[in-house]
């Protein structure tokens, strides 16, 4: 059985399992297909009130964790062979793909920054890898390693019920997903597409993956120009 394992650096260990307690990825963890430790960084200050940020070098508003704490904290963590990897707005987007990649593996240890961020010399010296989960400012790092942890658990075997539902999923094939219906079969005056209705698989095949292409196409030009390099051959 896979035995993913994620130990994530927080200053705010207590917001932890949190969501990640519940549904899906809350049942895989209570049996056991991945596990989670939090490392409270607080616990390597050796400030009397145990805090690990301090004024920038050159001034400026905020706060910044200092590179000795920090590493005193990662360097406590067993890595097993685990990326070691900090939650910032300067890294690589997260993607479908980096998440399983990241599956595959044993697992990742990842750092939470808070306040202004962390001193640059410990990213460096520690060769942490910075993903971003987008282009927008979170307080802290903690949501965002919620967020890549939940997607890399829902991959591992056996989490998610039905293998084919991740297979046919948003980004999987490089385009986003169809759309889905359910009873009742009319509401409001609309009515499921009546080809879904019909039985016909081949036929409700291609119905979803013309739906994906439109709405790929509309939504997501970049997505839509990447797929068409991949699959040059593909007819539209
Ligand atoms: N001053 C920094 C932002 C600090 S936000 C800057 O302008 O880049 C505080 C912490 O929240 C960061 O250290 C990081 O760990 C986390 N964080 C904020 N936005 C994030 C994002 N989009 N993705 C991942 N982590 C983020």
């Amino acid at each position: 059985m896979s035995n993913w394992f994620a130990s994530v650096l927080t200053v705010q260990p207590e917001m932890f399992p949190g969501p990640l307690g519940m549904s899906l990825s809350g049942k895989a963890l209570a049996e056991r297909k991945w596990s989670l430790e939090t490392v409270d960084m607080r616990a390597f200050s050796t400030t009397r009130y145990g805090s690990i940020d301090d004024t920038p070098a050159g001034g400026g508003p905020g706060m910044v964790m200092r590179a000795d704490f920090v590493a005193a904290a990662v360097d406590s963590v067993a890595r097993n062979g685990r990326p070691l990897i900090l939650l910032s707005p300067r890294g690589v987007p997260f993607t479908q793909a980096r998440a399983r990649e990241l599956a595959h593996g044993p697992g990742a240890v990842l750092v939470c920054g808070r306040y202004e961020g962390i001193d640059e010399r410990v990213i460096e010296a520690r060769a942490m890898q910075e993903i971003s989960m987008g282009d927008y400012v979170l307080s802290g790092g903690e949501l965002a390693a919620m967020a890549l942890i939940d997607a890399c658990v829902r991959l591992l075997p056996g989490v998610v019920g039905d293998d084919q539902s991740l297979d046919e999923e948003s980004f999987e094939d490089g385009l986003l997903e169809y759309p889905h219906y359910t009873r009742p079969p009319s509401w409001e005056g609309r009515d499921i597409p009546s080809i879904l209705m019909s039985g016909h698989h081949q036929r409700i095949r291609d119905w979803r993956r013309e739906r994906a292409i439109e709405l790929t196409k509309a939504r997501r030009p970049d997505m839509w120009d990447a797929y068409l390099k991949r699959a040059p051959k593909t007819k539209h």
